[in-house]
């Protein structure tokens, strides 16, 4: 019963595990379809599998075997938040520290004023993975447009 399986093999019974038709990320549509790892999810979301008698994660080895290895001491982080994603375009190799930051950032539902993350106040950044919230947006804008006005009289002032 010990019989050792080829990589070839252990590649081909890994990706029978995998739906590449997954859902689209809610904050990143444009990184294309999630890819759902369908069996053994552990505990903490992450999708899991054992070849030749070795415990793998799911994400990890997909973007080792579609990318290539992953820089020493670096986690990758989930741009579309689904731990249960496979599809290495939704993985980027991060520092544990960076990555628990963007975890806590992601799930928090208030910006740091109290404002809530959602309905029109919930702002996506176009170009980072990101959410950012309106009415602060506003009171950045508003503050930066007095403070160029204030620039403007003073500079009429002295010239
Ligand atoms: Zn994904
Ligand atoms: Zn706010």
């Amino acid at each position: 019963m010990n019989r050792r399986f080829t990589e070839r093999q252990v590649i081909r019974a890994f990706w029978k595990r995998v739906n590449k038709n997954g859902p689209l990320p809610l904050d990143r549509p444009e990184l294309g379809r999630c890819w759902l790892w369908m069996t053994g999810i552990k505990g903490d979301g992450y999708g899991a599998f054992t070849a030749n008698g070795k415990s793998l994660l799911a994400h990890r080895f997909s973007y080792t075997i579609l990318i290539g290895p992953i820089p020493d001491g670096l986690e990758l982080d989930h741009l579309c938040r689904r731990t249960g994603c496979v599809n290495p375009s939704h993985l980027e190799p991060v520092t544990s520290l960076e990555n628990t930051q963007r975890g806590e950032r992601a799930t928090r539902t208030h910006c740091r004023r109290g404002h809530p993350y959602s309905g029109s106040n919930l702002y996506l950044l176009p170009h980072v993975k990101g959410r950012d919230c309106r009415t602060c947006r506003k009171l950045a804008n508003q503050k930066r447009k007095k403070a160029k006005n204030e620039q403007k009289i003073a500079n009429s002032i002295i010239a």
